[in-house]
């Protein structure tokens, strides 16, 4: 009659081993329980009789080896520095968890109103060769438009048709690297890049982003870039928002325009209306207007976007598109103020944007 009792005896004599570790131990987990290992295979070798027969000290071995394995290895791990013991019932230790920068989502969320369009997203070189950002661009040296694009010169051979090599003070000069780059329009692009201009205050930080739309195609006008940029300023900032250009001057577009957008503040009125104790008074002397307090986000109910324009037919020409043929509109806008613009918020300093202060940063 077959016996188990040898195999705890056998098992106890191993697990007395001044030697043994847990990897040993899973050794002998496999050597007396495993799928081949001595309990099962004897229990295997013997009669349907016999089985039905030893079948409860059978189970009792297993679970007495199951033990004992178990009791070892929990004293094996108290005594080991290095054991990787934890106990799971107890709570866990959560870390913080990271973001993408605010202004990284509002890139993000630009790219995808106009990617729903069918614009392409581009991203070209920041530090860029004088020529793309200025002559090609319809400002030729020493025309007194290119005093408006302060910039930073990089120390870098100077390329005797384009110029030196700067830090692209706009995301313009994308514009004909785009044209080089499709050589047969339709175009449809947006290029959303970092711009540097070596001011810092309030209101300026040297490296800031822009976002350029740029659209080249036969009969192109006007009420397209208007189209656009109307549908954009809808699904970013609401339905309810509307815009108007305004003409301006830029030396690459002609005619140029600035955008402006109703504000989101008084909702366009440039009044914000007034504590209502005040408009009740009794024998009030006050007007309509003096009820109103004047909104202190927007001049007049508007806020400037960015500027536009009918891409000027010298900026066709150096990008290779014949303007007899071809027309196009370009628009560029300023994502740090755009950002600020949609979530209302009149910061005192810009540059608190990319202090890194985490708690300004996690407001969003
Ligand atoms: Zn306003």
């Amino acid at each position: 009659m077959l016996s188990f009792r040898a195999f705890l005896a056998e098992l106890k004599e191993e697990l007395s081993s001044p030697e043994l570790d847990l990897s040993t131990l899973d050794r002998l987990r496999a050597k007396y329980l495993g799928r081949n290992g001595l309990v099962n295979k004897s229990f295997d070798s013997i009669s349907p009789d016999e089985k039905k027969a030893v079948g409860p000290e059978f189970n009792q071995t297993k679970k007495h080896i199951e033990d004992l394995l178990e009791d070892k290895r929990l004293r094996l791990l108290e005594q080991s520095d290095t054991a990787e013991f934890f106990d799971v019932t107890r709570s866990g230790t959560s870390f913080p968890k990271g973001s993408l920068h605010l202004v990284t989502y509002a890139v993000e969320e630009i790219t995808k109103i106009f990617e729903r369009i069918g614009f392409i997203r581009m991203s070209y070189p920041e530090v860029e060769w004088e020529y793309n950002d200025f002559e090609a661009l319809n400002m030729p040296k020493g025309h007194p438009a290119r005093d408006d694009f302060e910039t930073f010169f990089v120390e870098a051979e100077e390329d005797p048709q384009l110029g030196k090599m700067i830090l692209s003070p706009h995301t313009s000069s994308g514009q004909i690297r785009e044209m080089l780059r499709v050589k047969t329009p339709p175009m449809r692009m947006i290029n959303i890049a970092k711009c540097y201009r070596p001011n810092w205050d309030v209101s300026h930080v040297p490296m800031f982003h822009q976002f350029e739309g740029f659209v080249i195609d036969k009969d192109i006008n006007i009420t397209h870039l208007k189209g656009t940029i109307n549908y954009f300023a809808k699904e970013f900032f609401g339905e309810k928002r509307e815009i108007r250009l305004r003409p301006y001057h830029f030396q690459f577009t002609e005619p140029s325009f600035e955008v402006d957008i109703t504000c989101g503040v008084c909702g366009g009125t440039g009044f914000l209306s007034s504590p209502s104790s005040r408009g009740s008074q009794k024998g009030s002397h006050l007007g309509e207007n003096d009820n109103k307090i004047k909104c202190k986000l927007c001049k007049s109910g508007w806020l400037e976007l960015g500027g536009s324009g009918m891409i000027h037919p010298n900026v066709l020409r150096a990008g290779s598109i014949d303007p007899a043929v071809y027309s196009g509109w370009a628009f560029g806008i300023g994502v740090e103020r755009t950002f600020m613009m949609k979530e209302g918020l009149k910061l005192d300093d810009i540059r608190t944007l990319y202090s890194g202060d985490i708690r300004f940063l996690q407001q969003f």
